[in-house]
Order: C-alpha cells, then structure tokens, then sequence
C-alpha cells in the first residue's frame, strides 16, 4: 500500500500547518509602538529582569515593514487611530495584533470623545489582555497564548476568516 493510501486525507498537509505555525511562533518580530503607561510594562518585560527574549522575541523593530507583531499598549486617541492603521498596514503578512490594557481594548477609563474605544475599530485584534496596567508577567502570558493560536492558525492570507468559521463550526456542533 502506498503513503498516499496509508495516510489518513490532509495528513500531509497538516503536517506542514504545524510545522510553518511552530517557527512563526518562535520568532515573532514586534513592532516598538507604546501609546500610554501600557508601553511602561512592555518596556520591562523586553528587560532582562522579565526577559522575552526567553520566547524568541528580544528585538523589538523601529520599523513595521520588520515586525509582525503590534503590542498596542495603551489608549488610542483619534488623533492616533490614522497613525496606528498605518503602521499595521506597513507590517507585512502574517502579522498579529495584541491589545494590551483596558484602554486599548474598550477604551478604558476615557469613555470619551477623544479616545478610540477600542482598537479594534481601527485594526484586527488576535489577543485582548486585559488590567490597567497589565504587568509583565501577564503581557508574556498573552504572548505565550498567542503562540498557541499561531501554532494552531491555517495558512493563507485569509486565515482570520478561516479560524473564525472553524471556530464557530466547533462551538455549533
Ligand atoms: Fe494607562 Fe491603565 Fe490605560 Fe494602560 S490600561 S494605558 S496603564 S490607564
């Protein structure tokens, strides 16, 4: 009997899903993007007191067309949300989105004219971590799920609408 036989339908390809989602997720590149006391955490986490570095991600990048990861970290003004859709759109694919803080998550504390409530408004969110501010320990818990997602994630550019049906599939049945 051939492989072909022998191995159960999609086997190969899953295969590589896992593969590809296990070396994305040991090297994500963030983007250095703090908006309020968020970036304060963030900063200390990528220190070597807390040290990211543990889970392949000790180079934060200045520019988005390195980094495939944005930490928004800290409330979104509208003044902000152009600026923030900008450097999203200049990160290249896969890219991922974490909202760290209530601020940047629901819009906090400012429930007002001046701030974005939420910053899913403005850019796909893959993670929400909530607290004010949520300590180190918690940003690399977030990061740390994440992988998993990332680990779990199908292939493809439209990989968000393929995780979301999958998803709602699973919790139909
Ligand atoms: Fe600052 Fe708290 Fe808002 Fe983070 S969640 S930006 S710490 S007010």
């Amino acid at each position: 009997m051939g492989l072909e036989e022998a191995a159960p339908s999609g086997f190969l390809l899953t295969t590589i899903e896992d593969l590809v989602g296990y070396f994305r997720k040991g090297s994500l590149w963030p983007v250095t993007f703090g908006l309020a006391c968020c970036a304060i955490e963030m900063m200390a986490a990528g220190a070597p007191r807390f040290d990211l570095s543990r889970f392949g991600m000790e180079v934060f990048r200045a520019s988005p067309r390195q980094a495939d990861l944005m930490i928004v970290a800290g409330r979104v003004s509208q003044k902000m949300a152009p600026v923030v859709r900008q450097v999203y759109d200049q990160m290249s694919e896969p890219k991922w989105v974490l909202s760290m803080g209530v601020c940047a998550s629901s819009g906090g504390m400012f429930n007002n004219y001046a701030i974005v409530q939420g910053v899913d408004h403005i850019v796909p969110v893959d993670i929400y971590l909530p607290g004010c501010p949520p300590r180190p320990e918690m940003l690399i818990n977030a990061i740390l799920t994440l992988h998993d997602q990332i680990q779990n994630e199908p292939l493809g550019a439209d990989r968000r609408e393929i995780a979301a049906k999958a998803e709602a599939a699973a919790l139909e049945a």
